[in-house]
């Protein structure tokens, strides 16, 4: 058996959390320098308070002692929601254990010990809302939208259920066959609460990926819209396929005529949607990451999902025409987040100076398996992250 090393309590919240009349935020610190990390991310900022740029920034350090965590608190939005999403989550979460604590000051669990329903007067304003939005026995299952909010969102008049992660994917009726799909999935929305962005958004994406507007689906209908433009964005004599490198890759034109391409547009033509600032700062490391959990994988809203036919991909690696997968794996029990996410996670949540280096010393930092429980009802040994070393 492979060693690991125990984070038994580790996913239950360590602090005695107050209630919410007492709870006592502060902000993050900066990540510690001397920690050699591998370089790769793309999400939100580490600052020093109160700059939190466009709002948005990892989540807050609670219980400030040597208890301190920075956790993401989590409730349900009703009891279907817990029911059916509750297991998915706990792998999940098991699942980042190298990224949590004690590895460092993160953890994930309930907003409070007494109740996982967000409509209970003891669930903070700020707690993360988790909702299943399938429907028994809706034959149109596959439009239900994934979506979560990305990072903590810093206001002023703590506004109640502004952290969101909405949930689409364990069918109702097929449950066995899409769990594994979910759990992937769920490790992908947990990576956008903790504050990453799509890694195939990266304003630098073009150098490593490409990316192939037309094998979409729908790509017919947004081009024919973009030929209507109904909304009137585009002087009449805009050639077609100016209109269509439009739709393609600026969020303006995209949310307009062809949203399934929203997903895919750079983060720099992101921020013409004004609606949406976060992206202005967002920011990224280097090298790029092709094995990251928040990667689209090739096939992914392709007219032809399912096909090994790079010709039918949305975006393959430039070059190789290699596949890109989610999770570095296109098994979804095999996939997970990378050395990279793991390595970003820990520094948008790092260790207050002082603390952590006693984990750091037992192993926990990335190169042993892991044995996880959660609550007392859930446990699982999660093997460390393929290292890929691709520091130049
Ligand atoms: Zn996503």
């Amino acid at each position: 058996m492979a060693p690991f090393f125990a984070v038994a309590a580790a996913l239950l919240l360590l602090c005695q959390i107050t209630s919410a009349s007492h709870q006592n935020i502060t902000l993050p610190f900066l990540p510690r320098q001397d920690e050699h990390l591998v370089k790769r991310w793309y999400g939100v900022n580490v600052l020093h308070p109160p700059m939190i740029l466009g709002g948005w920034g990892p989540w807050p350090l609670m219980c400030p002692g040597p208890n301190q965590k920075q956790p993401i608190r989590y409730c349900f939005k009703d009891q279907r929601s817990h029911d059916r999403l509750q297991t998915i989550v706990d792998q999940a979460v098991a699942r980042w254990a190298h990224a949590l604590a004690p590895a460092s000051n993160l953890e994930i669990g309930y907003d409070h010990d007494d109740t996982y329903l967000c409509n209970d007067a003891k669930i903070r304003p700020d707690a993360l809302v988790i909702s299943d939005e399938s429907t028994d026995g809706n034959e149109n299952w596959d439009d239900c939208d994934t979506k979560s909010t990305t990072g903590y969102k810093y206001t002023t008049d703590n506004a109640r259920g502004r952290h969101t992660l909405e949930f689409c994917h364990l069918k109702p009726g097929d449950e066995a066959a899409t769990e594994p799909g979910a759990v992937r999935a769920m490790m992908h929305e947990l990576g956008h609460v903790m504050g990453l962005a799509h890694e195939h958004q990266r304003p630098d994406r073009n150098d490593v990926l490409r990316f192939v507007c037309s094998n979409l689906d729908g790509y017919e209908a947004g081009v024919a819209a973009a030929e209507e433009d109904e909304e009137v964005l585009f002087d009449d004599d805009l050639e077609p396929a100016d209109r269509i490198n439009l739709i393609c890759g600026d969020a303006m034109f995209a949310r307009a005529y062809f949203n399934p391409a929203l997903s895919f547009i750079r983060g720099t033509f992101m921020q013409t949607d004004t609606d949406d600032q976060r992206w202005r700062y967002y920011v990224s490391g280097t090298p790029f990451d092709t094995e990251s959990i928040m990667i689209y994988s090739s096939d992914l809203g392709s007219k032809k999902p399912g096909s090994d036919n790079y010709k039918d991909w949305v975006m393959y690696q430039k070059g190789s025409k290699k596949p890109v997968w989610t999770g570095g794996n296109k098994d979804p029990a095999q996939c997970g987040p990378s050395a990279g996410d793991i390595a970003r996670v820990k520094q948008l949540y790092p260790f207050p100076p002082g603390h952590g280096v006693q984990a750091r010393d037992e192993g926990s930092s990335g190169r042993m398996a892991l044995r996880v429980r959660i609550r007392d009802d859930f446990e699982m040994v999660v093997e460390p992250p393929k290292v890929v070393d691709r520091e130049l």
